[in-house]
């Protein structure tokens, strides 16, 4: 790796949210400017064609629109290039015209969270990293202990003691540190990040550290592929942290921009579903905000989804206004009544997160805001397996 490092980076970092812009081989977290999120800048090849390369594994069938190095070896376990299925039966049912899931539940350690380890610990293993923290409603930490496990980094995962069981128990089984914090993973990433500081570790918080949205982004590729290069009207992302939603618009500008699609091709509207138990995207895209204020005391059986303090709320929120979008929140009762239905109509094996998608795509319809003539895609972003377990 040192030989790749000793060539400058061909990709950059440019904050999300001022003029401030790094070279793409920096260990970095935040804007040491404005402490907002970087994100990164790549040239994509002109022609799609050369950007592709289907017989690459997975996601890294986009490895010329990554942060990676020409010849550089990446730390991967099968991440990515997940199922694409047209659900017509559902799509009748509630309304709208067609319907496909993406199912993010196929990932390595069940969810699409895969896709960004895969990108952080390639990067953090390359910098020569001595451990890495994370801070996890659950599934972050699942997929940064397998990573790290792959790269032989040393971990440390701090999750909530209320996370679903299973969950932690893949944790362990990939031989990870498992620190237990009383209250959300807003206090589990205080603990997170003072034991990185302390000890010289790297902390791979969700938008503190630049290259996990990267991963995610591939999720807006393989969207567009899997369509045959077309752009559903909407798309719904069950949000927490931010970041699947983020890159996946994050591609779509990038795909734009470089002329991979077809001019005709408009941008979808980006549908945020967050639990009504903790919805600060929602609240504050409703009273027209640019950042959302934390929520307090944050309730959810979907773990993925009870994140009080997003640092992508400014990100998140431009994508809305920008997209013409909207942000619905769902009770955890609804969460599972559509839970059940996603998988009793498709054979998904449904994550509470995915039927939060669902029941905000149903309250749209009921709205007027998708209708018959819509093509939506839904993402459910993990497996309902990981919430099933007997005491
Ligand atoms: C992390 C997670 C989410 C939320 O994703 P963000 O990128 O943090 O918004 C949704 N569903 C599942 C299953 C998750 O693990
Ligand atoms: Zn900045």
């Amino acid at each position: 790796m040192s030989t790749s490092l000793a060539m400058a980076a061909p990709w950059r970092l440019y904050c999300s949210a001022c003029d401030t812009t790094a070279p793409g081989d920096t260990l970095t977290s935040l804007c040491p400017a404005c402490s907002q999120p970087w994100l990164t800048n790549v040239t994509l090849p002109g022609q799609r064609e050369d950007g592709v390369d289907a017989s690459a594994r997975g996601l890294w069938r986009y490895r010329s629109v990554l942060p990676v190095f020409p010849d550089e070896p990446v730390v991967a376990l099968g991440e990515g290039w997940t199922p694409m299925m047209e659900a017509p039966a559902l799509a009748q049912a509630i309304g709208v015209g067609r319907l496909w899931i993406k199912d993010e539940g196929q990932n390595p350690t069940a969810s699409f969270k895969a896709r960004g380890m895969a990108l952080a610990i390639t990067r953090a293993r390359a910098f020569g990293v001595r451990g890495v923290t994370v801070p996890t409603a659950g599934n972050a930490g699942a997929a940064l202990a397998a990573y790290a496990a792959a790269a032989g980094v040393p971990v440390r995962v701090y999750a909530p003691r209320t996370t679903p069981p299973p969950i932690l128990d893949t944790v362990l089984a990939f031989g990870a540190t498992l620190i237990l914090v009383d209250g959300h993973i807003g206090d589990a990433g205080r603990e997170a990040r003072a034991y990185a500081a302390e000890h010289g570790w790297f902390d791979v918080s969700t938008l503190r550290e630049p290259y996990r949205v990267e991963g995610m982004k591939t999720m807006g590729y393989e969207m567009a592929e899997q369509l045959g290069w077309r752009l559903p009207d909407a798309f719904v992302y069950p949000t927490g942290g931010g970041e699947g939603t983020i890159g996946i618009w994050k591609a779509i500008a990038e795909m734009q921009g470089a002329g991979w699609l077809n001019p005709a091709e408009r941008r979808p509207k980006v549908i945020v579903a967050q639990a009504a138990g903790c919805a600060p995207i929602v609240r504050a895209f409703a009273a027209n905000e640019s950042a959302a204020a934390p929520w307090i005391d944050p309730t959810t059986y979907a773990s993925g989804l009870r994140v009080p303090g997003p640092l992508g709320d400014r990100l998140l929120l431009r994508a809305l206004r920008e997209s013409g979008g909207a942000a619905v929140a769902v009770t955890d009762e609804v969460m599972r009544t559509e839970t059940a239905r996603l998988a009793q109509a498709t054979g998904i094996d449904a994550a509470p997160e995915g039927g939060c998608a669902l029941a905000a795509l149903v309250t749209l319809v009921e709205r007027g805001e998708l209708h018959a003539g819509s093509e939506v895609v839904l993402f459910n972003t993990g497996s309902g397996a990981s919430y099933r377990w007997r005491n």
